[in-house]
């Protein structure tokens, strides 16, 4: 593929369509999620297509709930997803819309089809429409009431807005062809009579467009050049051209469908998500474990690193199930590229060098990025008592193990070469403390002494280090592909969430960014729980892909 070539197909119908002037060149798309829940990662799939395609040929994008399903939807939600599509890093100016927006246009348009003789008022019960809808294989049955006048139908349908009837006693259908091969062409319900407020129209309607209708003719409205979506309304797609057809909009939008993101060992279906929330398995919807936007912000990702996630990816009409790692990476990269580093220990052992003076502090300079001097230096506090990594001392250790054992030398990042001199264990036998020396001659970077020793571990001074809570999280569900069961409580890993008391360098009471925590992985201060007092961190990502092993034996046991 050359430089200039469109990423995608539809990129590439998008610039075809530019170089025959179709839309005079414009090109104008739409996000349109239902309030129904939050955001998540097959979301930002769409708002990155959406709002990227315009981005790059100087279109726009509008931001439309579709909110045709009141008893569903909610404020909470319409606010969380604009903070979220806001995160994600995209702007919609002044194209915020609701498909309630349109509501009297919709309506006015329903009265079109009703004069136009196509569309009617169906009294039959919702059992029995279904039950005269025919099956993929047998043809459906016209309603006794499909050839209702026009007058018939006019007066039923504006008694109907009016609240004249009881939810389910009438509906307004399109008068298409019950015998199409098309379940969607078999007259589908364009209104139906839903006696409850809207939360963005309020009390004003009794009665609700359906999706399907409200959609396409919201894209018109807008003058929507290139409405994208998922491969589920694949089969919509003659519907909502029969729309346009009937009712000749002066703009005419082409429905272009794309495959969904799935990701492995994730879920993405707002319906199933929201059961995980309301039945408390996880702590809501931005529970970091959840790969919710909300719950991604909540851990710590890089908006970027999404974005970059979902530019690799591509856009395609395959079906896919994308491994987490792919998604890791993009964090990991970002991550390595801009965090800071800074030393935590999360399993604390104690150690004490017995040769250094008492009440002596000293500062060490570390960097803060080992290949960025852009990012600087901080001063680390030292002195005679320290944690290390309780992995980071063995005592009966094999000869390749560099870290610290009996006997032997490590050296500690930024600071002294030490050895441990003494093991230091309670009744039981566990390890309580390492008594050390430390070579004085050997202090990093400005030591007499420029000797060398296999291995170096990382560490924090006992006098001043924070006490925190690390937040340790692992894949939430065991098998890649949690969506398919019928309970979302299967296959839970009930090691999701661990939790570590650490100790931190006392820089990180008031970090508000990711950092590393050398040699361990990424962390971010928890954005509600994390305080100077109490700091609290999210485990964002190790260092290394904890996924590509689990994912290789998923692919042996299929
Ligand atoms: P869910 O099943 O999670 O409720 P949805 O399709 O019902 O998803 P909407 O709010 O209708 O959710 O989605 C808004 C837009 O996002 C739609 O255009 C939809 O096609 C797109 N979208 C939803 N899920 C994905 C996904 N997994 N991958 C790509 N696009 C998606
Ligand atoms: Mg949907």
């Amino acid at each position: 593929m050359s430089e200039n070539e469109p990423r995608d197909f539809i990129r590439q119908i998008i610039a075809d369509d530019i170089a025959s002037d179709k839309h005079g060149g414009a090109v104008v798309t739409r996000f349109p999620p239902e309030p129904n829940g939050y955001l998540h990662i097959g979301h930002a799939k769409s708002i990155c297509l959406n709002f990227g395609v315009a981005e790059e040929n100087g279109g726009r994008t509008y931001l439309r709930f579709d909110d045709t399903n009141p008893g569903k939807e909610s404020r909470e939600y319409v606010d969380a997803i604009k903070a979220d599509v806001r995160w994600l890093g995209f702007d919609w100016g002044d194209r915020l819309t609701h498909a309630s927006d349109y509501f009297d246009q919709l309506y006015d348009s329903a009265i079109q089809l009703i004069e136009m003789g196509k569309a009617y008022v169906d009294s039959l019960s919702a059992e029995e429409i279904r039950e005269h809808r025919g099956t993929l294989t047998d043809a459906g049955q016209d309603s006794p009431y499909r050839n209702r006048t026009v007058e018939e139908n006019l007066d039923l349908f504006r008694r109907m807005r009016a609240g004249e009837f009881g939810d389910g006693e009438h509906v307004l259908r399109a008068k298409i062809d019950m015998a199409s091969p098309n379940m969607n062409m078999r007259d589908p319900t364009l209104y139906r009579i839903r006696h409850i407020p809207h939360q963005n129209a309020g009390d004003k309607w009794n009665i609700y467009p359906m999706y399907d209708f409200a959609h396409g003719l919201s894209d018109a409205f807008e003058g929507i050049t290139h409405s994208l979506c998922t491969l589920e309304f694949e089969d919509h797609r003659p519907l909502y051209d029969w729309f346009l057809d009937q009712l000749e909009p002066p703009h005419r939008p082409r429905q272009i469908e794309f495959s969904r993101l799935n990701l492995a060992y994730a879920l993405t279906s707002k319906r199933k998500l929201n059961l995980l929330v309301e039945e408390g398995v996880v702590n809501g919807w931005d529970d970091p474990r959840l790969a919710t936007l909300a719950g991604m912000r909540r851990r710590g990702y890089p908006p970027a690193a999404l974005r970059d996630f979902i530019s690799r990816i591509g856009v395609t009409k395959k079906d896919n199930l994308i491994e987490m790692g792919v998604l890791e990476n993009s964090v990991r990269e970002n991550l390595d590229h801009n965090a800071e580093r800074r030393m935590g220990v999360l399993n604390p052992l104690k150690i004490v060098l017995t040769n250094y003076p008492d009440d002596e502090t000293e500062q060490m300079t570390a960097l803060n990025h080992p290949n960025r001097p852009d990012l600087g230096t901080r001063e680390l506090p030292f002195g005679r008592e320290l944690y290390i990594e309780r992995d980071d001392f063995m005592e009966e250790a094999p000869r390749k193990f560099f870290r610290l054992k009996p006997d032997a030398e490590v050296r500690l990042r930024f600071a002294y070469i030490i050895r441990c001199d003494e093991v230091v264990k309670d009744e039981a036998g566990k390890v309580v403390e390492l008594r050390c020396s430390y070579d004085a001659d050997t202090r990093s970077g400005s030591g007499s002494s420029d000797r060398k020793v296999k291995g170096t571990i990382h560490w924090v001074s006992a006098a001043h280090a924070l006490e925190a809570e690390v937040r340790l999280y692992d894949r939430l569900f065991t098998v890649p592909d949690p969506g398919a069961a019928d309970d979302v409580h299967e296959n839970l890993n009930p090691n999701s969430l661990e939790i570590a008391n650490a100790r931190l360098e006392p820089s990180l009471a008031s970090e508000s960014d990711a950092v590393q925590f050398e040699r361990l992985g990424y962390f971010a201060p928890d954005a509600i729980d994390h305080t100077a007092l109490k700091p609290v961190f999210n485990r964002i990502v190790t260092l290394r892909d904890s996924w590509a092993k689990l994912e290789k034996q998923a692919m042996q046991n299929k």
